[in-house]
């Protein structure tokens, strides 16, 4: 079975939606539980990791500060 991948600071998009109306969240804890923040209203919840994974539909960007920025 294929895994999502996901890192902190990541962006996701959720199969339900945020009730205020955003479907962007962003990973600002990782562990036993995952830390998502709503990008709307800046709410954060926080979900056991496989409940995220299952409501997890995509990644929309990555998280920025990734080492692989290439160059010097
Ligand atoms: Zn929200």
């Amino acid at each position: 079975m294929e895994r999502k991948q996901f890192e902190l600071g990541d962006v996701v998009e959720m199969k339900k939606p945020h009730p205020c109306g955003t479907n962007e969240m962003e990973i600002i804890r990782m562990g036993m539980d995952i830390r998502i923040k709503c990008v709307g209203c800046k709410h954060s919840v926080l979900i056991p990791r496989l409940k995220f994974e299952k409501s997890l539909k995509k990644v929309l960007r990555r998280a920025e500060n990734s080492a692989e920025q290439g160059g010097e």
